[in-house]
């Protein structure tokens, strides 16, 4: 693997969010530009809460070549963009923003998608499948779109707060159902009824979403689940989560969360450079930095 080559001619691409300086994506997106070879880096910027505009504004300036985009900035750059790709905009959530000539800035939003891409990298198509997705926050939504978008047969949005599954269920265009976490028969009868599970909770997570305490447990009852299930789980601190380890348990297929993280990423790069990244490269820098 060589080093990046830094001169007056390379272009800076960045992260804005907030906190943004644990983030994993500067060195997955610097060694995806290295796979290719692009002339290209990939920064950190922290931007306060309410500044995302001002950052749009700075990327014009600047001549910056593409925004990955994190909390707390996804819906902020939606309304800022000058125009949205149809992920973006169903789920009014931008994370990706590419620079198109003349300055106009398209967002997009490649979670779902990396998410189907990941899959498929392992030979699991989600067409036809029923599947059941556990949350319905920010990944959850950004799941249900690409599910319902790459053919999914049926979406079941399960949730601790069952008026959240509810919001979430137009994503689904048609095939969505919601369901409470809280309901022992009903998310019997939703995992006995589908073939892929996909935790999209931060349930299983070293530590919750503020960073503060662990919160080590698992979404549901996994004696629900059969050798026939395919389990992901989207959280990826720590690779193999308690949901993981008792669905391998059970003789489950497993995937953890690092291959949508990654595949999302490589999409990041096709629109900024219309180069496809080395997976297994980006792969190995996110397990060195995980380590
Ligand atoms: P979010 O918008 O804050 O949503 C959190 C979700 O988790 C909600 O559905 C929430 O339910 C549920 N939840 C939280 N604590 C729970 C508990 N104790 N019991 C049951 N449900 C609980 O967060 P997010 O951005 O969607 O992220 C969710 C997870 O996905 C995080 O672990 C994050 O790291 C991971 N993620 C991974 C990737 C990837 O590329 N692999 C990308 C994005 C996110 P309520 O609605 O009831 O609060």
């Amino acid at each position: 693997m060589e080093d990046l080559q830094l001169t007056a001619a390379t272009r800076v691409v960045g992260v804005i969010g907030h906190p943004v300086r644990h983030s994993l994506s500067p060195v997955i997106h610097n060694a995806g530009f290295r796979s290719t070879g692009v002339d290209y880096v990939y920064v950190a910027f922290d931007v306060a809460p309410g500044a995302a505009r001002a950052a749009l504004d700075s990327l014009r300036v600047l001549e910056l070549a593409g925004l990955s985009v994190t909390m707390p900035h996804k819906t902020d750059v939606a309304l800022a963009v000058d125009e949205l790709v149809e992920s973006a905009r169903n789920l009014n959530s931008v994370n990706t923003v590419e620079v198109r000539p003349g300055g106009h800035l398209l967002g997009h939003s490649t979670d779902g998608d990396g998410l189907i891409a990941s899959l498929r990298h392992r030979d699991l198509d989600v067409r036809d499948h029923h599947v059941a997705v556990i949350g319905a926050g920010g990944a959850a939504r950004s799941v249900i779109d690409a599910l319902a978008r790459h053919g999914a047969a049926s979406v079941a949005i399960v949730n601790r707060t069952l008026s959240s599954a509810r919001s979430a269920i137009a994503l689904a265009h048609g095939r969505g159902s919601a369901h409470s976490l809280n309901d022992e028969v009903d998310v019997r009868d939703v995992v006995s009824a589908c073939e892929i599970i996909v935790n999209a909770t931060s349930v299983g997570m070293d530590t919750d979403s503020s960073g503060g305490q662990p919160v080590r447990d698992l979404p549901f009852d996994t004696d629900l689940l059969r050798p026939e299930h395919a389990v992901v789980d989207l959280v990826y601190h720590p690779l193999v989560t308690p949901l993981l380890s008792a669905a391998a348990d059970r003789g489950c297929r497993v995937f953890d969360g690092l291959g949508m993280l990654i595949h999302q990423a490589a999409l990041q790069q096709e629109i900024w450079t219309s180069h496809r990244p080395d997976i297994a490269e980006m792969t190995e820098a996110a397990l060195r930095a995980l380590r």
